[in-house]
């Protein structure tokens, strides 16, 4: 038997209470407690804030570092990464990329920059993301192989790649990811924005595809204002990569040629030194946050009607985001307990709306969505900061 909203915005609200006190707290803040003052100020007083300086690259060798990548190339932001990503990846004019229905609408945007459609998956309750097993049995019944390549046989068109994201920091099915991008010929580029930090079999996300993207907007585990992040062992693609995003300019001391057209995503250098000093705070953000997990863990564990959302299988997650699963019906009771807990000053929110609810993507392909759309209406995040506990 469910339980009425107020049962749940009363629950959450003294819930919240108990673990973080009674005060107005934000979903999600950044917290600048090292070197990022130090350094940003090396910036200015070397002049050296935009496409020039140390940070840059000095950022992309400590990404490589903390995630084991063999490369790392530091761009504007998030979305930027993805859409270089997807091309590098050959995403290109009319082909379909399949991408989870329950993400930020980055993941998407990024694939209609490549003049590409994204082709919608539902969501793997297990883990909030791409639901490779329901994928699996829906490509095996409406796709075919042709000189190798992955057709839709209602569209016609060519699905070139598959996007998985891991939500919330939480790791999808890597191995099952990797198996289904291989049996049906499909390259496989991570949406790992939210998961800086996170593992999967002991190896950092971002890793296990031929590519993984970052991002360091200000809501994510660490920011550098706005930036992100492409990750590969590929050397090409890192070449490529950084070519592309740097105007496709060849290194010369005073002529501009550009040998084909670029884009100007490369990440300036005084975001990269903001970027520098939150890497080194990264594994205390980590254990904070981990602790976080906990005291709300205890918090709900025995309470009906409500699951904290806990890392899944062979994974360890970074807890970006701190998620509640709620037992209830609609969005309409969702919308009361959101009304009720933001009133109360804790920032609570929904998942994004799925993708195919956009009016952008309202006619894209996509499988059936029931648990995406189970998903939608019954999570619910937390206030999450790393700093909430002191
Ligand atoms: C944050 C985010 C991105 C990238 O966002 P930017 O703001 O462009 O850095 C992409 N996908 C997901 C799922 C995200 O949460």
């Amino acid at each position: 038997m469910s339980h009425p909203a107020k049962y749940f915005s009363e629950l959450i609200i003294s819930g919240l209470q108990s673990v973080v006190g009674n005060r107005k707290v934000a979903l999600h803040e950044p917290s600048f407690t090292g070197n990022e003052w130090l350094y940003v100020k090396e910036c200015l007083d070397s002049t050296y804030v935009s496409s020039v300086g140390k940070f840059v690259t000095r950022f992309e060798s400590d990404l490589t570092s903390y995630t084991g990548a063999k490369h790392a190339v530091a761009v504007v932001n998030g979305t930027a990464g993805l859409h270089l990503a997807l091309l590098l990846a050959g995403v290109g004019h009319n082909d379909e990329v399949l991408m989870p229905a329950l993400t930020f609408v980055a993941t998407a945007n990024a694939v209609s920059y490549c003049s590409a459609m994204p082709h919608l998956v539902d969501c793997n309750p297990e883990n909030l993301g791409f639901f490779v097993e329901k994928t699996r049995e829906y490509l095996s019944d409406t796709t075919e192989q042709r000189a190798g390549q992955c057709i839709n046989k209602t569209t016609g068109r060519v699905i070139r790649a598959m996007v998985p994201m891991h939500t919330f920091g939480h790791p999808v099915d890597i191995e099952g990811c990797l198996r289904l991008a291989k049996d049906f010929n499909v390259q496989f580029v991570e949406d790992a924005a939210e998961s800086l930090g996170s593992l999967y079999d002991g190896k950092h996300t971002g890793t296990f595809g031929q590519s993984g993207v970052l991002s360091f907007n200000g809501n994510k585990i660490v920011t550098t204002g706005g930036g992100g992040a492409i990750l590969t062992n590929d050397e090409k693609l890192a070449k490529k990569a950084k070519h592309l995003s740097t105007t496709a300019k060849l290194p010369h001391a005073w002529h501009y040629v550009h040998d084909e057209c670029g884009y100007n995503y490369r990440m300036p250098n005084i975001n990269a030194a903001l970027g520098c000093a939150q890497l080194e705070n990264l594994p205390e953000f980590i254990a904070k946050k981990r602790n976080l997990f906990n005291k709300y863990y205890n918090c709900f564990k025995d309470k009906a009607g409500v699951s904290l959302v806990h890392e899944p299988e062979k994974s360890r997650s970074n807890y970006w985001l701190q998620t509640l699963e709620l037992d209830i019906a609609d969005e309409k009771e969702q919308n009361k307990i959101l009304y009720a807990v933001n009133e109360a000053g804790f920032m609570v929110r929904p998942p994004w709306k799925l993708m195919n609810t956009l009016q952008p993507y309202r006619n894209v392909p996509a499988m059936n969505l029931d648990e995406a759309k189970r998903l939608a209406t019954t999570l619910v995040n937390l206030p999450s900061s790393q700093g909430l506990l002191g």
